[in-house]
C-alpha cells in the first residue's frame, strides 16, 4: 500500500464523512503519509478510519479523531503547541502543518525515539520529542497556545491546565480507563476555565511516572 492519489482521495473522504471538515485540517492529513507511522504487520491498514497496535503496547490513534481533536484546537499559524502522548508520532506530525512549534512527550523512551527518526525522515523540523512524565506538562516551555492530551485522565491534570495561555485551549479525553471517556476542550479566558464536552472516545489511560522500555 502507498499514499498515491487514489489512497488520498479515500482516506480524505472517510474523514469527511466522520465530520472532519476544515480544510486546513484536511490539507494536512493529506500531506502526511501515516504509513509512515506503522511499522510491520499494521501496516497494510494505515490508511483504513482505526486505531492500531504500535511498539510498547501502546496504539496509534483512529485518523478520524486525529482529525476531530486537531479541529477542536483551532491551531493559528503562529502557536506553540503541546501534545502529551506521542506514540507513533502521527499526531504531532498533523500539528507540525498547522502551528509554528510542536512539543510532544511520552513517558516511553523508545517511542520517543522512534518517532524523532519519522520526523527526521519527513523532515518535520518544528517538532521537538522529549521522554518525559507529561502529567506535570513541559514546564520549561511553557505556557503555550494549546495542549492537546492524547491518553485519557480521570481530570484534566492541573499542571497542564495552569501551563495554558490566556485564550489557550486544551483538549483532552476523561474518564476511567475502561469506562466510557469523553473528549472534553478547555479554553482559558481572562476570568477562568471554561469547560465543553465534544463526544465520547476511547483512549489509552494517562500513566504515571516513566515506562520501562
Ligand atoms: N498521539 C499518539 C497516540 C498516543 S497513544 C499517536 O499519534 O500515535 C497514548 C500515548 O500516551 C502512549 O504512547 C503512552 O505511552 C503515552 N502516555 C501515557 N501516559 C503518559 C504520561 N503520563 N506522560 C507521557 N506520555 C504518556
Amino acid at each position: 500500500m502507498s499514499f498515491d492519489a487514489e489512497a488520498k482521495m479515500q482516506f480524505v473522504f472517510a474523514l469527511r464523512s466522520k465530520g472532519v471538515t476544515d480544510t486546513a485540517v484536511l490539507t494536512a492529513m493529506e500531506r502526511i503519509d501515516r504509513g509512515a507511522f506503522v511499522q510491520g504487520y499494521f501496516s497494510d491498514r494505515a490508511y483504513e478510519d482505526m486505531p492500531l497496535p504500535i511498539a510498547s503496547g501502546q496504539t496509534i490513534s483512529q485518523p478520524s479523531v486525529v482529525g476531530l481533536m486537531t479541529q477542536a484546537l483551532n491551531i493559528g499559524p503562529r502557536d506553540k503547541v503541546l501534545e502529551i502522548g506521542t506514540g507513533s508520532g502521527y499526531q504531532a506530525a498533523i500539528l507540525s502543518q498547522l502551528a509554528r512549534r510542536v512539543y510532544t512527550v511520552d513517558r516511553h523512551r523508545r517511542l520517543v525515539r522512534e518517532a524523532r527518526q519519522v520526523f527526521d525522515a519527513l523532515e518535520l523540523t518544528n517538532i521537538t520529542a522529549f521522554t518525559a512524565d507529561g502529567s506535570f506538562g513541559l514546564p520549561d516551555q511553557a505556557p503555550f497556545d494549546r495542549i492537546i492530551v492524547t491518553a485519557a485522565a480521570e481530570d484534566p491534570p492541573g499542571p497542564l491546565l495552569a501551563q495554558l495561555k490566556i485564550g489557550g485551549i486544551m483538549v483532552v479525553p476523561v474518564g476511567q480507563s475502561d469506562a466510557v471517556q469523553h473528549l472534553i476542550r478547555v479554553t482559558r479566558t481572562e476570568t477562568g476555565l471554561e469547560y465543553d464536552e465534544l463526544r465520547p472516545v476511547r483512549f489509552v489511560p494517562l500513566v504515571e511516572g516513566l515506562g520501562k522500555d
